[in-house]
C-alpha cells in the first residue's frame, strides 16, 4: 500500500498532510477513485475528464493532466495489486484557516493505492437491501468533492437499519442515486436512470453501461421517476467503480420484482467485466 504526495511516492502509513490543508478543514478538495481490474486500470481518461470538470467548477488552477495520469500509472505499477483502487484527492492547498481562497494557491495532490475487497458473493446471489432517504446533500452533486457528510450519514443509517445502502430521494420525490453509486431500474425491456443534472454524479460506470446498452440494442431512458415506480420495477441495480453492478432486491422492506437478482443485472455485470478485461477497452 503506497501513497503519492506532491510528486513523491512513499509507504501509505508514512504519508502526512498538514493540519491546515483546506481539504481537511473545509472539504475544499476534489477527488476521484479509479479501479484496476486484473491488473489493468479502467477508464482512466474518463476519470481525468471528470477530475478536470470538478477542478474547474471549484476554480482551482489548471493541473497538468499528463503528470496526474503518469502518477496514477506509476503508483498502480509500483503497488502490484491485481484488484486495486487508486484514490486521488486534490485540495486547494495549505494556508492559515480562512474561508476566502489563499492568495497564492498551491494545490496538494495526494493519491493512495490499496486493494479493493472482492464483492461478497451473497450480494450477487441474493441481492442487497436498501432504504430510501431524503437527499440532504448540497446543490452540486454533479462534481466530486470530498464534502461527503450526507453520503456518510446516509450510508451509516442504512447499515444501522440492517440494509446495505441508502437511495437518495429528491424533494420532488425523484429517485436520484445511491450514496456512492448510480441507480438504474428495469421495467419490462427498458432501463431507466436519472438524467445528468446537478442532482447526481455523472458516474463513469453509468456512462460505460449506457454505451454498452446502446451497442446491445437495450433501450435506456434518462428520465426522472419516483419511489413508487422504482418499487414496482422488475429490477433495480446500483452501479459504480467499486459497486460495479449490484442487484437491489429489497427497498424499505418491499420486495423488488421476484425478489432475486434478475437477468439484466447479470448481463450488465458480465458486459462490464468483459470490457474491463479487454486490453483495447477504455
Ligand atoms: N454517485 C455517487 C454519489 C458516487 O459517489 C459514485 C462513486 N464515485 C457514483 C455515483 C458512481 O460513479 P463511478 O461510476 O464514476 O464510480
Amino acid at each position: 500500500e503506497l501513497a503519492y504526495l506532491n510528486g513523491e511516492i512513499m509507504p501509505l502509513d508514512q504519508a502526512r498532510v498538514p493540519v491546515e490543508d483546506r481539504g481537511y478543514q473545509f472539504g475544499d478538495a476534489a477527488y476521484e477513485f479509479v479501479a484496476a481490474v486484473n491488473g489493468r486500470l479502467f477508464a482512466v481518461e474518463a476519470h481525468l475528464d471528470r477530475l478536470e470538470r470538478t477542478l474547474l467548477a471549484l476554480a482551482f488552477p489548471p493541473l497538468d493532466r499528463n503528470r496526474i495520469r503518469e502518477a496514477i500509472f506509476t503508483l498502480h505499477q509500483r503497488a502490484g495489486i491485481a484488484r486495486a483502487g487508486i484514490y486521488i484527492q486534490i485540495s486547494r492547498g495549505v494556508a492559515p484557516r480562512s474561508h476566502a481562497f489563499p492568495e497564492k494557491t498551491v494545490p496538494q495532490v495526494l493519491m493512495t493505492v490499496r486493494p479493493v475487497p472482492p464483492t461478497p458473493p451473497e450480494h450477487l446471489t441474493r441481492g442487497i437491501a436498501a432504504i430510501t432517504l431524503a437527499d440532504q446533500r448540497w446543490g452540486r452533486c454533479d462534481i466530486k468533492t470530498v464534502q461527503l457528510l450526507a453520503n456518510v450519514m446516509s450510508k451509516q443509517r442504512a447499515l444501522d437499519s440492517g440494509a446495505y445502502d441508502a437511495i437518495f430521494i429528491g424533494p420532488d420525490g425523484t429517485v436520484r442515486e445511491g450514496t456512492s453509486s448510480n441507480l438504474f431500474i428495469r421495467s419490462g425491456q427498458r432501463l431507466h436512470t436519472h438524467p445528468l443534472t446537478t442532482e447526481i454524479l455523472p458516474g463513469i460506470t453509468r456512462a460505460v453501461l449506457l454505451d454498452i446498452c446502446r451497442r446491445e440494442g437495450i433501450e435506456v431512458l434518462e428520465r426522472r421517476f419516483d419511489r413508487q415506480e422504482m418499487l414496482a420495477a422488475d429490477e433495480v441495480v446500483l452501479t459504480g467503480t467499486v459497486t460495479e453492478v449490484l442487484p437491489v432486491t429489497r427497498i424499505d422492506g418491499h420486495v423488488i420484482g421476484v425478489g432475486r437478482p434478475g437477468p439484466m443485472a447479470a448481463r450488465l455485470r458480465a458486459w462490464l467485466e468483459a470490457l474491463a478485461a479487454d486490453p483495447d477497452g477504455p
